[in-house]
């Protein structure tokens, strides 16, 4: 067992979840954790330092500059050459996707990403990916020397528990002097959005809405019940709703607790990007629809009716918790 890099994210001041679940597979491939910041409030270490690292180091960046992946990467290849770890771990996020290829280029060394589940095979780590749209699953080891660099996707792996192993925290400024772009603002589009890729319960909307303004009755349902809104790409190409909410092969893929389809066919494109949520169920008013057969519990029936009814009886069972 050897060293292992944990990139941990944070959101709004708080760890994001998948940051305990790139600790929990760095824990898995090592003994030795460090975990790796950028940017995070001294709370936000503080609570990655609970995640069994030995150390984390809090990269940051000057004032004025919000993010550089090309600084954020040179800072990260002087810390590979010094720590020398084994593996380099990132969530499948979009900066965990941003910076792990560009890290793993640089170094030229092995690259893996979206992995769902890891195991050893005689004495090695073998990492298990969907391919083709997630119609079979790749089994793949590096052969390149260490480190290797994987992202893992998002609420697969289980969480990281609290461990404290004494980690001690060191803060290393990212120089920035000979990035050739950077952010200097981040602009916010709406407030209070959920995370479509972190939320817990995600509801979907398709074409059976029948119109833009129906969205409004999943937004409703999804505050009601803290889910985020996702959609197929046939009602974000009729401009209903933004890209951002789209959920497939060329919108986001998703792994919530709970996935509820509305009006969705269940076009092999729509499922690649939901069919890994541990629960789906499916609002269709036809029973032959595509979806109902990665649908743990499919309801035949007119969405209009059906979420309504759905939507009191999940408050109800969720006021008597
Ligand atoms: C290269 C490529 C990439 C693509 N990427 C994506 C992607 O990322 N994501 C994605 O989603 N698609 C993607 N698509 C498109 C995909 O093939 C489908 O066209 C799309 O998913 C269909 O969207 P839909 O299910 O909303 O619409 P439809 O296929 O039209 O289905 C609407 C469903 O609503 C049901 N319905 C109608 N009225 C009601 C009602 N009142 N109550 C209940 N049910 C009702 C119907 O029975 C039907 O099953 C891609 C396609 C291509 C070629």
């Amino acid at each position: 067992m050897g060293k292992v890099f944990a990139f941990f994210e944070a959101k709004e001041n708080e760890l994001k979840k998948v940051s305990r679940e790139v600790a929990y597979v760095a824990d898995q491939l090592g003994d030795e954790i460090i975990g790796l910041m950028i940017n995070a409030s001294d709370s936000v270490v503080s609570a990655a330092s609970q995640l069994g690292a030995s150390r984390v180091v809090n990269l940051t960046l000057p004032e004025g500059c919000l993010y550089s992946s090309e600084a954020i990467v040179s800072a990260l290849v002087r810390l590979a050459d010094e720590e020398k770890p084994d593996y380099i771990v990132f969530g499948q996020t979009p900066i965990g996707r941003d910076i792990s290829a560009r890290l793993a280029s640089v170094l030229g060394v092995g690259y893996l990403n979206d992995v769902i589940n890891l195991r050893k095979e005689d004495g090695s780590f073998v990492f298990e990916k969907p391919l083709y749209a997630g119609k079979i699953i790749g089994v793949f080891s590096f052969s390149s020397p260490a480190p290797s660099v994987l992202t893992v996707r998002p609420n697969i792996f289980p969480v990281k528990q609290t461990e404290d192993r004494g980690a001690r925290i060191d803060r290393a400024e990212i120089d920035t002097s000979l990035a050739r772009a950077f952010v200097r603002e981040i602009l916010k589009k709406k407030e209070g959005m959920l995370d479509l890729k972190e939320a817990d319960i995600v509801i979907s909307g398709g074409r059976g809405l029948g119109e833009a303004k129906n969205f409004e009755l999943l937004f409703d349902f999804a505050k009601s019940i803290g889910a985020a809104v996702g959609a197929s790409r046939a009602v974000v190409d009729a401009g209903w709703i933004d890209h951002s909410h789209q959920v497939g092969q060329t919108g986001k893929t998703v792994n919530p607790s709970l996935y509820i389809a509305c009006g969705i066919s269940g076009a092999i494109q729509h499922l690649v990007g939901m069919r890994t949520s541990k629960c789906i169920v499916a609002v269709n008013n036809n029973p032959n629809a595509p979806i109902f057969k990665v649908a743990d519990y499919g309801i035949v029936g007119d969405l209009f009716e059906v979420i309504p009814l759905l939507k009191e009886e999940i408050l109800k069972l969720k006021s008597k918790a």
